[in-house]
């Protein structure tokens, strides 16, 4: 059985680990360094990526996350801030994805929104809700694009790292939190 972690500085802990306990797994709230050593992958939740940054500076997990080099990491809206390489007029957080990504970039006027919507790799389309969520702007072509909402990148996959600009962990919706545990067990296969 893999462990993972969810990122516990702010914003939807407790619904990221109920969806990943009903799929099996066994989860650790990180708050500190020594919480990273017994985990197989990270969620990193939806929330607000700047009060997230200032705690993970206070919290002295910044460098080490960023250094991680071979754990799966899945986040969700400003989790997916918090991976991107860029983020358009504001400093880059981890940096572990190569795309540039734009904060509440859906407008004012659909502050949030709900939607079916079809993610490359799964076979029904997920529930996704958004909520003053970020869009990719760009991305590197190694990156793979698994979700658009009118042309606008919202789910992406590099390496052993997933994002979204959506939050799976409102719904009962388990098919990405089943995909990020498969990628962790797959990762785990190639590091023993
Ligand atoms: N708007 C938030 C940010 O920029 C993200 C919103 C969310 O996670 N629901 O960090």
């Amino acid at each position: 059985m893999v462990t993972i972690g969810v990122l516990g500085m702010q914003g939807a802990i407790r619904e990221h680990v109920r969806m990943l306990e009903t799929l099996g797994a066994q989860t650790v709230v990180v708050r500190s360094v020594e919480d990273l050593q017994a985990i197989d992958g990270l969620v990193l939740p939806g929330g607000e990526s700047t009060a997230m940054r200032r705690l993970l500076d206070r919290y002295g997990l910044l460098e080490p996350l960023r250094e991680m080099e071979t754990l799966p990491m899945f986040g969700t809206c400003a989790g997916m801030i918090l991976l991107a390489n860029e983020v358009e007029g504001y400093d880059a957080h981890l940096k572990k994805i190569p795309m540039t990504v734009k904060r509440n970039a859906f407008g004012r006027q659909v502050d949030s929104f709900e939607v079916d919507l079809p993610v490359k790799g799964i076979e029904e389309p997920v529930e996704a809700v958004f909520i003053r969520a970020p869009q990719v702007e760009r991305v590197e072509p190694e990156v793979d694009v698994l979700a658009e909402v009118e042309e606008a990148i919202v789910a992406v996959r590099y390496k052993q790292y997933l994002a979204c600009s959506f939050h799976p962990e409102l719904t009962d919706d388990l098919s990405l939190h089943r995909y990020f545990i498969e990628m962790v067990n797959a990762n785990q296969t190639q590091h023993v």
